[in-house]
């Protein structure tokens, strides 16, 4: 019998403790915004991205909770509670590592927050090649010539490039040999190390390169901040993807009927575990089909009591949620009533506020239509209401997502 080995459970410690101040400004970088995010979330982003983190902490300053929770847009599962930073990046990522210890996950990979565009490829090779070694990092070679200059700016000496790379991150390493350095280090009265690679070094540990990317960029200054907003705004590939829902529910005797996230006094309710929102059903199906993430039914089984009479635009944002921690930003939705009543038309506008408030959207990107079935069928029998949505929503694409 052929045993499966388990499989390899892989943390994410996102550094985010720096002051940042030489990118000016009134708060630190990883706090900056890019294109409607925090450089911080997009650094977390790309991790949850990647697929299979077990546990994603970041690392921060005492002083800086109010900024970490107002930067974050979206909390995936795997993130857990901030760790309070040290005073220097060493105490810190070593402050992250021991806040991994309980759970003792077998690798640990250790990211700059300010580098908020490191792809799936980038993370990928550095996981792949921690089977061969106990520390891996990503680094770019040298290519401009490197001078040394003297204190009065004219140049001492043109320093050989060969053999030289740019260390980047994450960082790569088996949790358990990294900590022990960390903590030796510490021991040791050390606390000049820049990087983990040199802790692993010191403590004798090998480290292998594998190669980086140009746009796995560190965000220092107030003209890298620009530059990427720059990048992002006009560089920036979108694939949007499509979602359609569709959901039916039977009349059953009541006084008001729920759709869009509106209550309709009517003559009769429609019949459903939830509170039976048969359109905001049809586009929480519509937005999960752009993630291939199941359906309604899956999330919120109708067999789980906890779901009963519940509001249904909690489960649109849910679904809006996932979607946004994939990195998806909804580009519009589009809903279709089919009834013979209750007439639609007055209730439109407030159906079209609520879903744009559930989504957090403008108004102009939700769609509200309604049609009668000419008498037919069972809708036209007033037997029920069906719904129909759709949904698109824009995902960045990482140049080297895939190879
Ligand atoms: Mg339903």
């Amino acid at each position: 019998m052929i045993e499966e080995s388990p499989p390899v459970r892989i943390a994410a410690l996102i550094v985010a403790a720096g002051s940042g101040t030489r990118a000016g400004g009134d708060i630190p970088k990883q706090y900056a915004t890019l294109g409607g995010l925090s450089i911080l979330q997009r650094s977390i982003d790309a991790f949850v991205a990647y697929g299979s983190i077990c546990e994603i902490r970041t690392v921060i300053q005492a002083e800086a909770q109010g900024l970490y929770t107002a930067s974050l847009s979206g909390e995936p599962a795997v993130l857990g509670p901030p760790v309070t930073g040290g005073a220097s990046r060493q105490a810190s990522v070593r402050a992250g590592l021991e806040a991994l210890a309980s759970s003792s996950p077998d690798i640990v990979l250790i990211h700059d927050a300010a580098r908020p565009f490191v792809s799936g490829g980038v993370i990928r090779r550095v996981v792949e090649a921690l089977e061969a070694y106990p520390g891996v990092i990503p680094a770019l070679p040298v290519a401009d010539t490197l001078k040394r200059a003297h204190s009065d700016g004219t140049i001492g000496a043109t320093v050989p490039r060969e053999g030289l790379w740019r260390a980047q991150t994450p960082q790569g390493f088996r949790f358990s040999a990294i900590l022990d350095a960390h903590r030796r280090a510490a021991e040791a009265g050390r606390d000049d190390f820049t990087d983990d690679a040199a802790i692993a070094e010191w403590a004798g540990l090998q480290v292998a390169l594998v190669e980086g990317e140009t746009q796995n960029v560190k965000i220092t200054t107030a003209a890298d901040i620009e530059e990427a907003r720059n990048r992002l705004e006009a560089g920036m590939i979108l694939e949007p993807r499509i979602g359609t829902g569709f959901d039916v529910h039977r009349f059953a005797e009541g006084s008001s009927v729920w759709l869009c996230g509106v209550q309709i006094p009517h003559t009769h309710r429609l019949e459903g575990h939830s509170d039976a929102d048969v359109a905001l059903h049809a586009l929480t199906d519509a937005l999960l089909g752009t993630i291939g993430d199941g359906d309604i039914g899956q999330h919120f089984p109708p067999t789980d009591p906890k779901w009963k009479g519940a509001a249904s635009h909690l489960f649109l944002a849910d679904a809006a949620r996932r979607v946004r921690e994939r990195g998806g930003r909804i580009g519009n939705v589009d809903v279709t009533i089919l009834a013979e009543e209750p007439r639609i038309g007055p209730h439109r506008p407030a159906m079209q506020a609520r879903m744009a408030e559930i989504l957090a959207i403008p108004l102009d990107r939700v769609g509200v239509k309604a049609t009668t079935m000419e008498g037919l069928g069972a809708i036209g029998r007033r037997e029920g209401i069906v719904a129909m949505a759709s949904a698109l929503v824009l995902f960045p694409v990482h140049a080297t997502e895939g190879t």
